[in-house]
């Protein structure tokens, strides 16, 4: 996997863990999640769903950048993993800038289990989070601090 102006470029054994969830931004470096927001009620959802869950809204829901960025709300240390994880990865409630009801479930990566902190600030990296039966090795968002004192490159996310 590479990044390149923003777009995430794969190499042949690795896939998407959903092929429509990262979007790049021009000018911006950074991939970025892609949600999908109601034309209603303003509820945003990602993953993204084609109908509001929230007012059941009969207009599809449209297209919705998010920004990366959200805070640590609670996590959890996964000791039991499914075939294909690393043990140990530290699993995440991740409470989105864009919108305060928005949480999104997703690994941390690059930081140490004891580092990680109720509040604390983190940006969306997409990462290797598991490999597949068939040695595909499958592409998902994670989720690393902001404060480069908290980071520990390599730390978590990746596999064995
Ligand atoms: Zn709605």
């Amino acid at each position: 996997m590479k990044i390149e102006s923003g777009e995430i470029i794969l190499t042949h054994d690795e896939v998407f863990i959903r092929e429509d969830i990262f979007t790049n931004v021009p000018g911006d470096e950074r991939p970025h999640l892609l949600a999908r927001q109601c034309q209603e009620c303003g509820d945003i959802s990602f993953p993204p769903f084609q109908n509001c869950l929230k007012c059941g809204s009969q207009k599809d829901t449209v297209e919705k950048v998010l920004s990366n960025e959200g805070v640590l709300s609670s996590f959890t240390i996964a000791r039991q993993v499914m075939p294909g994880f690393s043990p140990n990865y530290i699993l995440a409630n991740i409470r989105m800038r864009d919108d305060p009801t928005l949480v999104l479930v997703a690994q941390l990566t690059d930081v140490k289990a004891e580092d990680a902190e109720i509040g604390m600030e983190l940006t969306m990296v997409p990462k290797i989070i598991s490999r597949r039966i068939n040695g595909n090795k499958v592409v998902s968002y994670c989720f690393r601090p902001i404060d480069p004192d908290k980071v520990t490159e390599g730390e978590g996310g990746q596999l064995l």
